[in-house]
């Protein structure tokens, strides 16, 4: 097999299940892994900022229908300390996430953006859904570096089965993904593992639209549905899909992370939490053994944190920041990785790129 695995080989190693065979996979990905970005894992710190949400994804527990969520958005003052935080861990990069929250003004969070990128060297990272295109100019004019929008699955018939539109707005995520280039961010993207009525071949679609994408991040994982949604209650049932169904197993998302690192050879690929969710003694150390090169330490405050619950038992949602970091720290070394320095961007971009001369702007 190639290094850059076409889409037949993608989905034969989706369907493989031969233990010996799937060593070799991950024995490739680790040294594409090795090759590429080295024995660095870099830590992202990442801060919950709002787990308000105008959508009403099917799956999620911060779904705008959740009327037993407490809602809570962060104070300027407490986002700005959580960055501080990340600064005192040597974290290179802080990362803002919530739900699509028009509560977040575009200006006010520009300047909390100002704010960390001028009093502090993290690299900033946002990740705050379906926003019209003149709040992500205006965060990548305020010097933010990232941004994270998942396609969550390349299906569209799928993925509108489960996003509804907010209003008559028509989603696009794939066009959003290129104008955040054409702006200059970094842009990250990724899917989960196992949505009902997901096929192998839709799967497999997905990690090449990776490579088309030549996405600078990508996150994975598995599908977990939370109790208190359509899926999450058997409400929403879909049609069987004769036998192609992708289990939302953790050894489907090492996978698709080790063929991920094949076809994305030098991408930043987190361990994510959602794979500590489902293998919360190693789930995270197997992840950077079969591909990933990033932690995601959560320095949300610890009376937030709780209420970010995207999924069900969700790994470290009672712990403190330091009580994260120090865990994390311990599991990169007992691998014998390292952690890295710096902000960890991938590497052709590590010398900024320019943001484009100002035109009209199109709305998302
Ligand atoms: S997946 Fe994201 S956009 Fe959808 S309901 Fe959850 S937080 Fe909101």
């Amino acid at each position: 097999m190639n290094q850059t695995p076409d889409k037949t080989e993608i989905l034969g190693w989706l369907r493989e299940t031969n233990p010996e065979r799937l060593a070799e996979l991950w024995r490739r990905a680790d040294g594409t892994r090795r090759q590429h970005v080295g024995d660095a894992v870099h830590l992202r710190g990442l801060v919950e900022i709002s787990n308000h949400c105008a959508r009403q994804c099917a799956y999620c527990g911060l779904r705008a229908g959740n009327e037993n969520l407490a809602r809570y958005r962060m104070l300027a003052d407490e986002i700005f300390e959580s960055a501080q935080q990340a600064v005192k861990f040597g974290y290179g990069t802080v990362v803002l996430q919530a739900g699509e929250d028009y509560g977040i003004a575009a200006e006010w969070l520009a300047e909390i953006i100002r704010r960390i990128k001028s009093e502090t060297p993290l690299a900033v990272t946002l990740s705050l859904g379906e926003r019209p295109d003149k709040d992500l100019a205006a965060w990548r004019a305020a010097g933010a570096d990232r941004y994270l929008l998942r396609f969550e699955t390349s299906d569209r018939n799928l993925f509108d089965e489960i996003h509804p539109p907010l209003g008559n707005r028509k989603c696009n995520r794939i066009a959003i993904l290129r104008r955040l280039r054409e702006f200059g961010f970094e842009v990250g993207s990724g899917i989960m593992v196992g949505i009902p009525g997901q096929t192998y071949a839709s799967v497999a679609n997905d990690i090449a639209l990776f490579r088309e994408l030549d996405l600078d991040m990508v996150g994975i994982g598995p599908f977990i549905p939370h109790p208190a949604t359509p899926l999450g209650c058997g409400f929403k049932i879909f049609p069987s899909v004769n036998g192609e169904q992708v289990p939302n197993s953790e050894l489907m998302v090492y996978k698709a992370v080790a063929l991920t690192r094949l076809v994305r050879p030098d991408a930043n690929i987190p361990a994510t939490t959602a794979l500590a969710t489902i293998n919360k003694k190693n789930g995270r150390e197997l992840g950077l053994q079969r591909g990933a090169n990033v932690f995601m330490p959560n320095l949300t405050p610890p009376k937030y944190r709780r209420l970010y619950e995207i999924y069900p038992n969700k790994a470290c949602i009672a712990e403190t920041g330091d009580a994260c970091n120090g865990c994390l720290s311990l599991r990169i070394k007992d691998i014998g990785r390292h952690i890295g320095s710096g902000q960890g961007g991938r590497k052709k971009h590590q010398t900024g790129t320019a943001l484009p001369a100002e035109k009209e702007l199109c709305h998302a």
